[in-house]
C-alpha cells in the first residue's frame, strides 16, 4: 500500500474492509485479493461462487451500513511471516496467502500483519483481513459511502488466471462532498468529448484507417481551423515566420537528433525505399533545425521564430489510445525559437504571454506550471552531460517564471533530456486535469546539429532553442475543448453559429436573403425549412448547441420586401446558453454576431 496517508486513505481502505466484510457475509466461499484506497474511494477484487448484478450493490450497502452502525473495532495483530501464510491458507484465501507468499519472497518481513473487525459489546470477531493498515478506529469513523459498480479484473493484472470481480465504491467525510461528486461524474459524463464528437458529428474513427488515427468530420474540421487561424494571427504578430516540413524523414535525421534509437519504440516502423530507411516523423524540432542551418545567420537576425503546424505520428501502445487525446497522429501547433542567451527572458517571457492570451480567450482559469529540474545522478545518463548549464539555465528559466507572475512548481528529475522544461496543466470547467503542452529550454541539440551565428565580435556562436506548443495538438486541445464548454462552443469556435428557421412557406425568401448576407459576412449559417414543425426544428438546434436560432414569420418580416436583405426587417432571437429568446432589427443582429466572432468571445 501507499505511504502517503490522509485521513481520507484510512477512511477510504476501512470502507473497503466493510465492503469486504459484507462480501463474506453474503459469500462465506469468497476469496479476497487486493482492496486498496483510490483518489474518490476504493475497490476490492474477489473470486466468488457468481457472477455480481447491479442488484447486488444495494444489498451490500445495507450489510454495509449495519456494520458501520456497529462500530466495529479495527483491531490490529501480528503473525510470524510463516504462521501468517498458513493462517490465511486454513481459512482458504489463496489470494492473499500468495500476496504474503510474495511479500516474504520479495524481502525480509519477520512478520505479516493482520486486521480484525470487532463488535466491542461482546467482543464477537467479525472479518479478518491481511493488511498494512492504516485504519480508522472503528467502522463508525467511514463518513459515506456509495457503490458505484462492478467490473472484471485479473490478480496481478495476469489474464492467463481466472477473471475476478471488482466493485468500486465512492466514499467522502459528508453526503454532500459524496454528491458534489457524482453530480461532477454525472457532467463528466455528458461531457465526454468520445461522445459528444459522435453527437457533433466532430471526428470518427474508422478500423479501416486504424487505430488513433482520427478523421475530422467537416464540423471538427471547422474549429480546428480556426484554431489555426488563431495561432497564426497570434505568431504573426509576436514575429514568427511560418515554415513547412514534410511527414517522412530519413533515419540518419533522426539519429543525430537522437530520436533513434532511444524513442525508437515510440516511432512507427522505418520503411525501406532506395536502401535508406525512412521514418513517419515523430517530432518537428530536426526539422526547424535544418531551416535554421539553410543559411548563415547572424547575431542581427536573432530571435529566428520557426511556426508550423507540424503533423506527427506516434507509436502509442494500443492500451494507451484514447479518443482524442492519447492518439497516433497528431497535429502540433510547434515552433521554434532560436535566440543568444541575452535574448532568452524576453523571448521567453513573450511566450508566456501567448499562454496567458490563450487561456483567458478560453476561459480556463485554473492552470499550473511545472518547472522540470535535472538532478546530479541523471548527468550523462538521462541529463546532457553540463553541470554548469544546468544550473545556469534553470536559473534563467525560473527568474523568468518569477517575473512573469505565472502560478509554478519546481519538480527536480523530470528535465527534458536537453534542458529544463514547463508543463503546464490545465483544469476543464468541471475541474478535470489536463497536461496540456510543454515549453522547452533545449542548450544541447543546437550544439550537436551544428548551429551557429556570427556574433557581433565575428565570432562563431551556439543559439539556444526554445520549443514550445502552447495550443498542444488539434486532437489533445480540441478534446479538452469539447469537455469544457460541454459542446458548447463559443460562437467563434462554433461548426454552425446560425441556424434560420422560417416558420413557414412564405417565409422563406427572406430567410434565404438573411442567410446569403450572414454568409457573405463570413458567418456560418444555415437554413431549415417548414417541413419539419417549429417546435421540432428548435429541438434538434438545441441538441446541435447551435448558438443562435433565428426564427422568421410574418411579424418579422414586417417591413421587408425583396432585395432588402437586413435594411428593414427583424428577426426573434433564441440564444442558446441563455435560452432567452428576443426580437431585434436583422442588422443589429448581423452586427452583433459579426462583433462577438471578430472578439473571439466567450
Ligand atoms: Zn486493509
Ligand atoms: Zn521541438
Amino acid at each position: 500500500m501507499a505511504k502517503a496517508v490522509d485521513k481520507h486513505d484510512a477512511m477510504r481502505h476501512s470502507c473497503s474492509h466493510v465492503m469486504a466484510q459484507a462480501i463474506m457475509d453474503m459469500f462465506p466461499e469468497a476469496k479476497l485479493a487486493v482492496g486498496p484506497w483510490i483518489d474518490s474511494g476504493f475497490y476490492h477484487d474477489f473470486e466468488l461462487p457468481r457472477t455480481l448484478i447491479p442488484e447486488d450493490l444495494p444489498i451490500l450497502e445495507k450489510k454495509m451500513k449495519q456494520i458501520m452502525k456497529q462500530r466495529q473495532k479495527f483491531v490490529r495483530f501480528e503473525l510470524p511471516v510463516d504462521e501468517g501464510i498458513e493462517y490465511l491458507k486454513e481459512r482458504g484465501q489463496d489470494y492473499t496467502a500468495e500476496m504474503a507468499v510474495d511479500l516474504k519472497n520479495g524481502k525480509e518481513v519477520g512478520t505479516l500483519s493482520f486486521y480484525e473487525n470487532i463488535i466491542q459489546q461482546n467482543d464477537k470477531k467479525t472479518f479478518v483481513n491481511m493488511c498494512a493498515g492504516p485504519h480508522t478506529d472503528n467502522t463508525g469513523e467511514i463518513g459515506v459511502f456509495k457503490l458505484m459498480k462492478i467490473a472484471g479484473s485479473y490478480f496481478k493484472g495476469d489474464s492467463d488466471r481466472p477473471m475476478l470481480q471488482r466493485i468500486y465504491g465512492a466514499c467522502f467525510e459528508t453526503q454532500d462532498e459524496l454528491n458534489a461528486h457524482l453530480t461532477m461524474l454525472r457532467e463528466q459524463e455528458k461531457r465526454d468529448h468520445r461522445k459528444l464528437g459522435k453527437d457533433l458529428e466532430l471526428y470518427t474513427m474508422s478500423e479501416e484507417v486504424g487505430a488513433g488515427l482520427p478523421l475530422w468530420l467537416p464540423n471538427g474540421t471547422v474549429i480546428v481551423e480556426e484554431i489555426e487561424k488563431l495561432a497564426k494571427e497570434v505568431e504573426f504578430e509576436a514575429g514568427y515566420d511560418r515554415v513547412r516540413t514534410p511527414h517522412i524523414t530519413k533515419g540518419s535525421l533522426y539519429h543525430k537528433s537522437g530520436h533513434l534509437p532511444y524513442y525508437a519504440d515510440s516511432m512507427y516502423p522505418p520503411m525501406e525505399m532506395d536502401n535508406e530507411e525512412y521514418y513517419l516523423k515523430p517530432m518537428n524540432c530536426p526539422h526547424h533545425h535544418l531551416i535554421y542551418d539553410a543559411k548563415p545567420r547572424s547575431y542581427r537576425d536573432l530571435p529566428v521564430r520557426l511556426a508550423e503546424y507540424g503533423h506527427c505520428y506516434r507509436f502509442e501502445d494500443s492500451g494507451a489510445l484514447f479518443g482524442l487525446m492519447r492518439v497516433r497522429s497528431m497535429c502540433m501547433n510547434d515552433a521554434h525559437i532560436y535566440c543568444t542567451l541575452e535574448q532568452f527572458e524576453e523571448e521567453f517571457l513573450a511566450v508566456l504571454e501567448i499562454y496567458k492570451k490563450y487561456f483567458e480567450l478560453f476561459g480556463i482559469d485554473k492552470y499550473m506550471m511545472r518547472l522540470s529540474l535535472h538532478n546530479k545522478e541523471g548527468l550523462g545518463k538521462k541529463y546532457v552531460d553540463n553541470p554548469k548549464l544546468w544550473i545556469e539555465t534553470e536559473e534563467m528559466v525560473r527568474k523568468a517564471m518569477k517575473k512573469s507572475g505565472v502560478n509554478y512548481e519546481e519538480v527536480p528529475g523530470e528535465a527534458a533530456f536537453y534542458g529544463p522544461k514547463i508543463d503546464v496543466e490545465i483544469w476543464s470547467a468541471i475541474g478535470r486535469q489536463f497536461t496540456l503542452a510543454t515549453n522547452q529550454l533545449d542548450f544541447a541539440i543546437p550544439k550537436r546539429f551544428n548551429l551557429t551565428y556570427t556574433d557581433k565580435d565575428g565570432e562563431e556562436k551556439t543559439p539556444l532553442c526554445i520549443h514550445r506548443a502552447p495550443l498542444s495538438t488539434h486532437e489533445r486541445l480540441v478534446g479538452f475543448l469539447i469537455e469544457h464548454f460541454a459542446g458548447a462552443f463559443p460562437v467563434w469556435l462554433a461548426p454552425e453559429q446560425v441556424r434560420l428557421m422560417p416558420v413557414a412557406d412564405p417565409h422563406a425568401e427572406y430567410a434565404m436573403e438573411l442567410m446569403d448576407e450572414l454568409k457573405k459576412k463570413g458567418v456560418r449559417a444555415t437554413i431549415e425549412g417548414p417541413e419539419n414543425s417549429l417546435g421540432k426544428r428548435i429541438r434538434e438546434a438545441e441538441k446541435k448547441k447551435i448558438p443562435y436560432m433565428l426564427v422568421i414569420g410574418d411579424e418579422e418580416m414586417k417591413g421587408w420586401k425583396k432585395g432588402d436583405g437586413t435594411k428593414n426587417g427583424s428577426v426573434t432571437v433564441r440564444d442558446y446558453k441563455t435560452k432567452e429568446q428576443k426580437s431585434t432589427k436583422a442588422s443589429s443582429f448581423v452586427k452583433k454576431v459579426i462583433k462577438e466572432i471578430e472578439e473571439r468571445a466567450l
